[in-house]
């Protein structure tokens, strides 16, 4: 089972690969980038659990990064990787909001803690993550919480974790009219701010995994002016 997402954005190729090859050990999922823009492209499109970013980074700064992330209510902790004496004023009165940071160079040991209390405390706000159940089926998809992915008429592919925690509270909310403030309070809760457009958002990205038709969905289905509905096996005739 994985212990998580984690995006590892930094240039210098050698500290990159012992950041990744560490937390695989530790079981994480690893993803990577080796400047700012792929960082923040791969934050965007990946919405990992945590991300660990270095200042220093050619095409975009660690601090151009984190003010997209959070411009886009990228709610992932980030931890920041700083060179010592590597702007500490910027560092510490940072507005963006990072929620942690090392100085360079650091005991992967230490990094590795930090990394874990922060993912404790996200997963303890959030009362989405702590279901039971290991996988479902319905219709022509098989999903994998522990794998965090699906599978779509035969083909993988990868859930992160919000969408993973929005397509369980739907299953275990099956054939309710969900208003999109209830779902806000069931998978983000009441720690974290986002809008209802994160929830149409998130909603837009699981049509595209396991909808055959993410325009005419079957399973999620959008009840106008109020949410979503979530069928197992869509009544096509009744609506
Ligand atoms: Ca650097």
């Amino acid at each position: 089972m994985s212990a998580g997402r984690i995006l590892v954005v930094e240039d210098e190729e050698p500290l990159r690969m012992a950041l990744c090859d560490a937390l695989r050990a530790e079981g994480f999922d690893v993803l990577e980038a080796a400047d700012g823009v792929a960082g923040r492209d791969a934050a965007l499109r990946e919405d990992p659990d945590l991300v660990l970013l270095d200042l220093m980074l050619p095409k975009l700064d660690g601090f151009g990064v984190l003010s997209a992330l959070r411009a886009d209510r990228l709610s992932a902790p980030v931890v920041i990787l700083s060179a010592r004496g590597e702007e500490w004023d910027r560092i510490q009165g940072f507005e963006v909001g990072a929620d942690d940071y090392v100085v360079k160079p650091f005991s992967m040991r230490e990094l590795l803690l930090r990394v874990r209390a922060l993912l404790a405390r996200e997963s303890g706000g959030a009362p989405g993550i702590a279901g039971e159940r290991r996988s479902a089926r319905f219709g022509e998809v098989v999903v994998d919480f522990a794998g965090y992915s699906l599978t779509f008429r035969g083909e993988r592919r990868g859930l992160s974790r919000k969408e993973l925690d929005l397509l369980r509270f739907f299953l275990e909310h099956e054939g309710e009219v969900l208003e999109r403030d209830r779902i806000l309070d069931g998978v983000w809760g009441r720690d974290e701010f986002p809008s209802t457009r994160t929830v149409d958002m998130h909603v837009l990205k699981l049509r595209r995994k396991l909808e055959a038709d993410p325009e005419r969905p079957a399973h999620l289905q959008t009840v106008h002016g109020v949410g979503y509905k979530f069928l197992q096996k869509p009544d096509l005739g009744a609506r």
